[in-house]
């Protein structure tokens, strides 16, 4: 049987797109990079049953879907013992690893969060106030975490890699980059202080991962979360990343075909399978997963710092052309200088955003996102903070968010600069 191998494609990171539509909506799901798009085309004749047949059809689609697990994994930096579980998206991803949290886990994590790093953590967890600062951040997560450790009593869970051994466990849950505001969290930091209190961290890197290189070893992390149609995929494939003991001997995301090693004629004799197969019952997203690896094959294999000094480029473009409308407010957490991916969030004074993106649409075929972003409190706390701090009155209550990608160019953003110019 031939051996697997990428599709070959001179511009893999080129992304499709429809002429004469700028879209400026890369945080809600990016566009299909060529990569994505050749993967599948490639695979599609192949379309067979994944692990579950001996034809070679069906063998060559376990082999892909396989080598796009080691892909996916050596891109975000898996360790041995780590496991890359496919998911649908990060969303699913976080649930599952509510999941997978032994008992009595105190999950802590910060206000700021999406609702997919809020929501999924169970009763008890530890919601600290949204920082003014990463060092805010950094501080805040320590002083957390002294408090919670302060009691506990040895013996049970604790980090891996080597912590001194704790209490009850417990796991920090942080976004890598905000998907309201671009702001980057700092992870690396919060991460040791994690370690340092033998706490677990896991990384919603649903906005980061599609602009900066990710590597869970590097950065000392124990889970990571993504999603595929954020990072030039098509929708439906996620990845959850991360140590195996938990997931190892937690119960089975899904209960299904797939997940088991053994299932006898009682309904309680069932053996669940260890590694990612027991958290991926049922027939999984082949297509999903081989194209998500294919734009991570994609990525490693490009100048990083290129992309990252582009978008940059074009961000700064895009902010300072927002500061020069004196109808148009930011929103920001950390500062107006703080580390940022291509995502900014504004209002337009004395305007609905939802009117304001439906106008820029119908008038002008420019895509933005309105409303609160799946960040409700967040969102709430820096409008608040934007009319206070632009003196204004006349703000509305929800925002427009313009993101970028690697399709972006510096005509789209002055194609949003010009249109929101004319409603001044
Ligand atoms: N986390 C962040 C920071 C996000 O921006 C999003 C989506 O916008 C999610 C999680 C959820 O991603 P998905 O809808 O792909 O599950």
């Amino acid at each position: 049987m031939p051996a697997w191998t990428a599709p070959a494609s001179s511009r893999p990171l080129d992304v499709l797109g429809v002429p004469g539509q700028t879209n400026l909506d890369h945080a809600a799901s990016a566009p299909c990079a060529r990569a994505a798009a050749d993967a599948v085309a490639e695979l599609l004749p192949w379309y067979a049953s994944v692990h579950r047949g001996a034809g070679a059809l069906s063998r060559r689609c376990t082999l892909a879907y396989e080598r796009a697990r080691q892909t996916v994994g050596d891109f975000f930096g898996a360790r041995p013992g780590d496991h890359v579980i496919f998911t649908r998206n990060t969303t699913d991803a976080l649930n599952l690893l509510a999941r997978a949290l032994p008992a009595g886990t105190t999950v802590v994590t910060f206000a700021g969060e999406h609702h997919a790093n809020l929501l999924p953590w169970p009763r008890g967890s530890v919601r600290l106030p949204v920082p003014a600062s990463p060092g805010e951040a950094v501080r805040a997560l320590d002083a957390a975490l002294t408090e919670l450790r302060r009691d506990a009593t040895p013996g049970a869970g604790g980090a891996a890699g080597g912590a001194r051994p704790a209490g009850p466990p417990v796991l920090v849950a942080v976004t890598g980059a905000s998907n309201v505001t671009g702001e980057r969290w700092p992870v690396a930091e919060l991460a040791a202080v994690a370690r340092r209190h033998a706490a677990r961290i896991a990384v919603d890197a649903a906005q980061l991962a599609p602009h900066a290189p990710v590597d869970v070893a590097a950065l000392g992390v124990d889970y990571l979360a993504v999603s595929g149609h954020k990072l030039y995929a098509p929708f439906g494939a996620g990845v959850l990343l991360g140590r195996g003991c938990w997931l190892d001997a937690a119960p089975p995301y899904l209960a299904g075909g797939g997940a088991t090693s053994h299932v006898g004629d009682a309904t309680h004799q069932v053996r669940w399978a260890a590694g990612p197969a027991r958290h991926e019952a049922g027939t999984p997203n082949l297509l999903g997963a081989v194209a998500l690896a294919a734009v991570c094959a994609a990525l490693a294999d490009a100048d990083r710092d290129a992309l990252h000094a582009r978008e940059q480029a074009l961000l700064a473009r895009l902010r300072q052309g927002l500061a020069a409308l004196p109808h148009v407010v930011e929103l920001r957490t950390f500062g107006p200088d703080a580390p940022r991916v291509g995502i900014v969030s504004f209002v337009v004074a004395g305007r609905d955003s939802g009117e304001v993106a439906a106008e820029l649409a119908a008038r002008h075929d420019v895509g933005v996102r309105d409303g609160l972003f799946c960040a409700h409190p967040l969102a709430r706390r820096l409008l608040a903070e934007a009319a206070a701090r632009s003196g204004r009155t006349d703000l509305p209550p929800t925002a427009l968010r313009a993101s970028l990608g690697l399709g972006s160019t510096a005509r789209d953003v002055d194609r949003l600069l010009a249109a929101l110019a004319e409603l001044g």
